[in-house]
């Protein structure tokens, strides 16, 4: 058996109580297991800021951006195992794994590309020197400071190696210490790149916890931060955690979303293909487990027994199976809870729409059929007000067809529903249309995309995350915000405004 252990205080080892099981999603196999009982956690955490943190704080930008390059390197040369990993322990297939395991590649790199041009700078100011008096020597100037702390990454399963390098990234280059807590259930990948990357930085600078660790908030203090991806119900309990209150720990929230896709009423015959391959990647890209994923679907009357139809039609073929096996484009979902839940899901949400395509039905298995399955699953609501399509997100390859009224107002509204959300995709070839979606329904996104014939050969999917762009989002998405380019390194920073002799403040920050 494969036991997973913590980098601890700078040394890799195993908990000491029960282990917790990590599984094949597709054998239903155990094939790990990991243990966070009885590591010395207070250790951890004052090796990361006392050493760690010394260390870091003392690099220039391009140095702390070599490391993560050096990272991105020993990823990309360890890209074979790590994606067998995660095909086998995250019921991902191939294509799957590489947008997890390469995404966080590509974003350290991205990251380091940002840092060489800083030469060597320690800190990043913001905006320029401002004249704050009669004399133009009193100067005033901002300035993003690393915060004195740790910070806690904690992930979801999902995203194992993109949740571990898009945190990262931000905190090392901003000169802040981690220590890394992926989801147990998926853990795996996350610890392997770990074990591969953690000597590219300085002693302390990486540390990492596997298994459930739940009281380590509570050990942070002043300076400290935690960004959190993961459920509004696990963001409620760390919101409201006293330690995390009275401490004024820095809270960072990447929590659910009902993302839309919007298919407006004019539309060219690119378009409409494009929005179509949108909507069926989003649905089963990772078995529909991505934040990002498309869960509402509006579309125009005049459109919707079309979209339907060919939504039916191309997810109806997807070949899902054993992630390993020739031309399987879809995997099971990543654990029995996941199973359970998505099923439940589908149930209520059939309670109040038409069930088009049933993923709980028939659905193709690993071998002596096991294996967490379930198929894409599309419902269609004749109400597009219908409460719990816009209240529940079913975290897999779900989604819901809804009538958009030709009202822009009325369709930003429902759009609003979402009560906040990380993505949402507007398909249109009508600028007008567009532009009243920008106003009325991006305000309630972190993030909009517009699809249309221009750029329909190239377009990036909606649900790809982008180091140089934000995420995050409103309201039940949780108010967070990461990347965005040098925006992320914010989060991992304390903005300090400076005021005084101008030539002083140049001489330490630089003009
Ligand atoms: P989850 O159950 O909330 O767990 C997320 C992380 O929190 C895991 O590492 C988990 O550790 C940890 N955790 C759970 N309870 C905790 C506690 N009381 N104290 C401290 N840590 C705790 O979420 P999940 O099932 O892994 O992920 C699915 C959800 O994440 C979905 O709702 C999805 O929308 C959301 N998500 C959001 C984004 C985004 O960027 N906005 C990205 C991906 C996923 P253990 O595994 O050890 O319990």
């Amino acid at each position: 058996m494969h036991t997973l252990k913590s980098l601890v205080a700078g040394h890799w080892v195993a908990g000491s109580g029960k282990p917790q099981s990590l599984e094949n999603p597709t054998t239903e196999e155990v094939i790990a297991e990991t243990c966070a009982a009885g590591l010395d956690l207070a250790s951890a955490l004052e090796h990361s800021r006392a050493t760690g943190g010394v260390a870091l704080r003392a690099l220039s930008l391009a140095e702390r951006g070599a490391i993560l390059a050096d990272m991105a390197r020993r990823i990309h040369d360890h890209r074979r195992e790590l994606l067998d990993i995660a095909m086998s322990n995250g019921g991902n297939t191939r294509s799957d794994a590489k947008f997890d395991v390469d995404g966080a590649s590509a974003t350290l790199a991205h990251y380091a590309e940002l840092a060489a041009s800083f030469g060597d700078r320690r800190y990043l100011v913001d905006g320029d020197a401002v004249q704050v008096g009669s004399s133009p020597r009193l100067s005033g100037r901002h300035v993003w400071l690393p915060r004195r702390g740790v910070a806690l990454l904690i992930n979801a399963f999902n995203f194992p190696a993109w949740g571990f390098g898009e945190k990262a990234a931000c905190a090392l280059l901003a000169g802040m210490p981690v220590i890394v807590k992926p989801a147990t259930s998926t853990a795996w990948v996350a610890q392997r790149m770990v074990e591969i990357v953690a000597d590219a930085a300085p002693p302390g600078a990486v540390s990492m916890v596997c298994g459930s660790a739940h009281d380590l908030p509570t050990m942070l203090g002043y300076g400290d931060m935690i960004s959190f991806t993961g459920s509004s119900a696990t963001a409620q309990k760390l919101a409201t955690l006293p330690e995390v209150l009275s401490r004024a720990v820095r809270l960072n929230i990447e929590a659910d979303s009902l993302n839309a896709a919007v298919l407006g009423p004019d539309v060219d015959e690119d378009t409409y293909d494009l929005f179509l391959r949108d909507v069926v990647r989003e649905m089963t890209q990772k078995t529909g487990q991505k934040c990002t994923a498309i869960r509402r679907v509006f579309v125009a009357e005049s459109l919707l027994d079309r979209v339907r139809d060919d939504l039916v039609d191309r997810l109806g073929q997807t070949v899902m199976g054993d992630p390993f096996a020739d031309g399987v484009r879809m995997g099971p979902l990543a654990t029995r809870q996941q199973h359970r839940d998505v099923r439940d899901g589908i149930d209520r949400l059939a309670e109040h729409a038409e069930v088009l395509l049933d993923g709980r039905e028939g659905a193709a298995t690993g071998s002596d059929g096991k294996g967490y399955f379930v198929g894409p699953t599309l419902l269609q609501a004749s109400d597009p007000a219908t409460d719990i399509v816009h209240d529940l997100e079913v975290f897999g390859p779900v989604a819901t067809l809804l009538p958009a009224p030709d009202d822009t107002a009325a369709l930003c509204a429902l759009v609003a529903r979402g009560r906040g959300g990380l993505v949402c995709s507007f398909y249109s070839d009508d600028r007008r249309w567009a532009a009243e979606m920008l106003a009325g329904a991006a305000p309630h996104h972190g993030r909009v995309v517009f699809g249309s014939k221009k750029i329909a050969g190239k377009a990036l999917s909606p649900g790809l995350v982008l180091p140089q762009l934000l995420h995050g989002g409103p309201g039940r998405a949780g108010g967070g915000e990461e990347l965005g380019g040098l925006r992320g390194l914010a989060l991992y920073s304390q903005r300090v405004a400076v005021q005084g002799d101008r030539a002083l403040i140049d001489a330490m920050l630089g003009k």
